[in-house]
């Protein structure tokens, strides 16, 4: 299945109790081949609105996080761990999450993104299959089977939470070293193809 077919599948998704209240299945957004995605929580009233995760309050501070390590929206893919909007977006519920949880792997699998960035506590403890805080996580690299997991505060909860917008962008600034050693990885031959130029000169 690729991402298109994911998505037309879920369109009617009514796995669990958000389908009545949504206006929308959020999918995700972005390059289908990106290198990094980027993972929140759920969808909120813009969201739901408009059927593109981070397009609110905390979508404007993202696109300017992104902006501040050169990264552009349109070059890396970004979900949510739930597709639909939880009523007054409350707090996604465990069983909620569970069930949603297996679509977001599915995007995972189809993408492959080299490194993975949580937004918040939720999509952390859902990729990390830990129940520990974001606060004693945050700004660590964490190599997973698949993917370099890299857990990040959520920008809704610096945006309410002034005193964690220094911590979030400093964690922005370390992303911008990974993201400079994975280019640096990317441009280095391979040993299978430096070995023939070793020869050649022999
Ligand atoms: N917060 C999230 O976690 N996801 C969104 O799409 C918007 C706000």
């Amino acid at each position: 299945m690729n991402l298109d077919e994911l998505d037309q599948s879920l369109r009617d998704c009514q796995a669990c109790r958000l389908a009545s209240g949504r206006t929308q299945v959020v999918f995700g957004t972005g390059n289908p081949h990106a290198s990094i995605m980027f993972v929140g929580e759920a969808p909120g009233f813009y969201e739901d609105k408009q059927g593109v995760p981070f397009v609110g309050a905390a979508g404007k501070l993202l696109t300017e996080l992104l902006e501040s390590v050169g990264l552009s929206r349109a070059e890396i893919y970004i979900a949510n761990v739930i597709k639909c909007r939880p009523p007054n977006n409350r707090n996604p519920q465990a069983d909620e999450i569970e069930t949603c949880k297996p679509f977001l792997l599915q995007q995972i699998q189809i993408i492959k993104p080299k490194l993975v960035c949580s937004l918040g506590n939720f999509a952390m403890q859902t990729l990390l299959e830990r129940k520990i805080g974001i606060t004693k996580v945050r700004g660590q690299v964490f190599r997973l089977a698949d993917f370099i997991l890299f857990p990040l505060l959520h920008p809704a909860a610096a945006l309410h939470q002034g005193n964690l917008m220094t911590p979030l962008r400093e964690d922005f600034q370390k992303l911008k070293q990974i993201l400079d050693d994975m280019s640096k990885e990317d441009s280095q031959p391979s040993p299978s193809t430096a070995k023939p130029v070793q020869m050649d000169l022999f």
